[in-house]
């Protein structure tokens, strides 16, 4: 289906093909028509489904016809969980919004960098506000901003935003509303407390739920490769020397891990760089700037400083580390394979995380064949399971975890849709099939 018939007037449609976007996405197709027509809308829709236009379209052209507000007025508010993708839905916004005749005013506003700019830029009010919701806070606190004129708010990542334990947050927020307001919900996964939260904000909502399916997620060929715990530095390496991967995203668990790869990989001549919740914002933007501009052709993350990234052309995701939770497996796996393209998914198992691993594809319902690479075999021997799965390692919840989940209300992970239930058996030159089981 084309631009064309969703109602956008002609300067959206133009800033949307300025980008290439020739064919709606489904979710683009089933929310837009509904926003412009200012229905509350409620979305089970993952990253990389096109979602952000599918809301900020409507949303512009919505704006850009009624009035403008005065004084510390905000218009339109977007609620996301992270910096990086409150910043890259700012530009996406920005840019759909260059060619309306009577431009809007949009501000970026997060934590983790002083407030003062972000005071001075409010002056005047705004037309959309995308936010982290601390920050938000703060700035009302000091009475930057006000959020009574608002007339539409969008939740992005909404599940995220939970999970991070912005619930009470939120509650705040919402209090600051005005009752008669547009409510647009996009969430890629429905917890208990997410749904509850939902019901509470939407009225007559269009519901649609975007399956992941080869429509809208595009393959993501997805591979597990058996290597001994000390030896993945050296695999990583030999898998990005030996494969024509212009960028490659590395997940790890800690922000050491991220320097400390990142610097072996450098040693060994590759542009890596690292990427963790604890640099400064500059830095964070500085890494990112550095791999989207192919000067960096490894970016090692922690999941934190990753979420919600949109790289284009990023053809493999490698979880040196696996991820805790079966649904950050799967927002991490999303980072590849964006806008159609196809991507890859490698995870390194070892002796210690093959049992975890199991669990993560338990719940997407799939079962990859593992793979060992020449030279890199692993040696070391799985522990037993222990009676009833108990006891293994990386299966337990943190305590921070248990805490945001209790902060959240959610008593347990979501099961996750496939993504790629029968990946083929195509693929890399790099590794041998094994049949399944150890020597
Ligand atoms: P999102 O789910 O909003 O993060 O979008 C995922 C990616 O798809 C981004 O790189 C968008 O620029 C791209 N995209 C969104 N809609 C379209 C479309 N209709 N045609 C082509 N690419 C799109």
């Amino acid at each position: 289906m084309p631009f064309s018939s969703l109602g956008l007037t002609e300067p959206l449609q133009r800033a949307a093909s300025d980008w290439n976007y020739l064919e709606v996405t489904p979710v683009q197709a089933a929310v837009i028509p509904a926003i412009l027509e200012g229905r509350d809308v409620r979305a089970a829709a993952q990253t990389g489904s096109g979602k952000t236009a599918a809301f900020a379209l409507p949303l512009l052209q919505r704006l850009s016809s009624g009035p403008r507000e005065r004084g510390r007025l905000v218009r339109a508010l977007i609620l996301v969980p992270t910096r990086e993708l409150a910043a890259q839905i700012g530009a996406a916004i920005r840019h759909f919004g260059r060619y309306l005749p009577a431009p809007l005013k949009t501000l970026v506003v997060y934590g983790g960098v002083s407030i003062n700019p972000q005071m001075m830029a409010l002056g005047g009010g705004a037309d959309v506000i995308v936010a982290t919701p601390g920050r938000l806070l703060d700035l009302i606190g000091h009475n930057a901003v006000s959020l009574a004129a608002v007339s539409t708010l969008v939740l992005d990542e909404a599940d995220r935003l939970f999970a991070l334990g912005f619930a009470e947050e939120l509650g705040r927020i919402l209090a600051l509303l005005p009752a008669r307001r547009q409510s647009l919900l996009f969430s890629a996964t429905f917890p208990p407390a997410v749904q509850a939260f939902a019901e509470g904000l939407l009225h007559d909502p269009l519901r649609i739920e975007i399956a992941a399916g080869p429509a809208t997620t595009p393959a993501i060929l997805q591979r597990a490769i058996e290597i001994d715990a000390p030896r993945r530095t050296q695999l990583l390496r030999h898998l990005i020397e030996t494969n024509p991967w212009p960028r490659v995203l590395v997940f790890v668990a800690t922000k050491y891990a991220t320097e400390h790869v990142a610097e072996k990989l450098r040693r060994a001549g590759l542009a890596a760089t690292a990427l963790h919740g604890e640099l400064s914002q500059g830095a964070r933007t500085q890494a990112l700037a550095d791999f989207k501009a192919a000067k960096a052709r490894v970016l090692v993350a922690t999941d934190v400083a990753a979420r919600g990234l949109d790289i284009a052309d990023l053809p493999v995701v490698v979880n040196y580390d696996l991820p805790r939770s079966p649904v950050d497996y799967v927002h991490r796996i999303g980072r590849t394979g964006r806008a159609g393209a196809s991507g890859a998914a490698v995870s390194f198992i070892s002796a210690e995380t093959d049992a975890h691993f199991r669990l993560i594809e338990k719940r997407q319902g799939l079962r990859l064949d593992r793979e060992q690479v020449a030279g890199f075999e692993p040696v070391e021997i799985a522990p037993p399971l222990a009676p009833g799965g108990g006891g293994v390692k990386g299966r337990r919840k943190s305590k921070k975890d248990k805490l945001r989940e209790a902060a959240a209300g959610i008593k347990a992970v979501e099961p996750v849709p496939p993504l790629n239930p029968a990946p083929p058996a195509n693929a890399f030159a790099w590794h041998r099939r094994l049949p399944r089981g150890r020597p």
